[in-house]
């Protein structure tokens, strides 16, 4: 259908580059000229993906964000955190977005939640090398309900495989056993220690 497939991510178009599984972390800077909002992750992330859901911040021409995830507790706001605001505080991910730039710093989770104490960040926000490389794509067919064509998702489908990526319209098996378990627990179906 395409001469040329459109934009996937940046990090994905011209094949994945692999992270350093002893990578330490290391800072994430909004897009503004100056003044950026700095925040300094102190590990590697985990669960890294392509996202096609429409809450993501993407960069500009992408279909598909990047984002992974990381404890709470190793997410510091170390720069220009004035700049920052949440973009819904209704949604179950409050996505702390630099209100100049629009760049999304760092999306946590104040209510009970299966994913409560990680924090979801993109990493293409850091000028460090060695971070966990995308490991599944999730949310896949969202993109047609963001306006892109249904006869296209097929290439985009592809595409993902390709360059490693198992397309799901959901999260992957992993994600979703662990939000099923979660939610067997909470209901009292499942026992609290398995
Ligand atoms: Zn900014
Ligand atoms: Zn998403």
């Amino acid at each position: 259908m395409y001469s040329k497939i459109p934009s996937i991510h940046p990090l994905i178009d011209n094949g994945i580059t692999k992270g350093d599984p002893n990578f330490s972390g290391g800072k994430l800077y909004c897009h503004c000229p100056s003044k950026k909002v700095e925040v300094t992750l102190a590990s590697n992330i985990a669960h890294n993906h392509a996202c096609g859901c429409s809450k993501c911040w993407k960069p500009k021409g992408a279909l598909f964000s990047v984002v992974g995830v990381i404890p709470v507790d190793k997410v510091f706001i170390t720069a220009n955190g004035d700049k920052l605001y949440v973009v819904d505080p209704s949604a179950a991910i409050q996505r702390n977005a630099c209100k100049e730039c629009g760049v999304h710093l760092f999306g946590r989770i104040v209510k009970d939640h299966p994913f409560k104490g990680l924090d979801f960040v993109h990493v293409e926000l850091s000028d460090s090398k060695g971070w966990q490389e995308p490991q599944f794509a999730a949310f896949v067919s969202s993109i047609i309900e963001q306006g892109f064509n249904p006869t296209g998702v097929k290439e985009i489908r592809e595409k993902l495989k390709k360059e490693g990526l198992q397309p799901y319209d959901v999260l992957s098996p992993t994600l979703m056993d662990l939000i099923a378990t979660y939610t067997g627990q909470k209901s009292g179906k499942l026992p609290s220690k398995l």
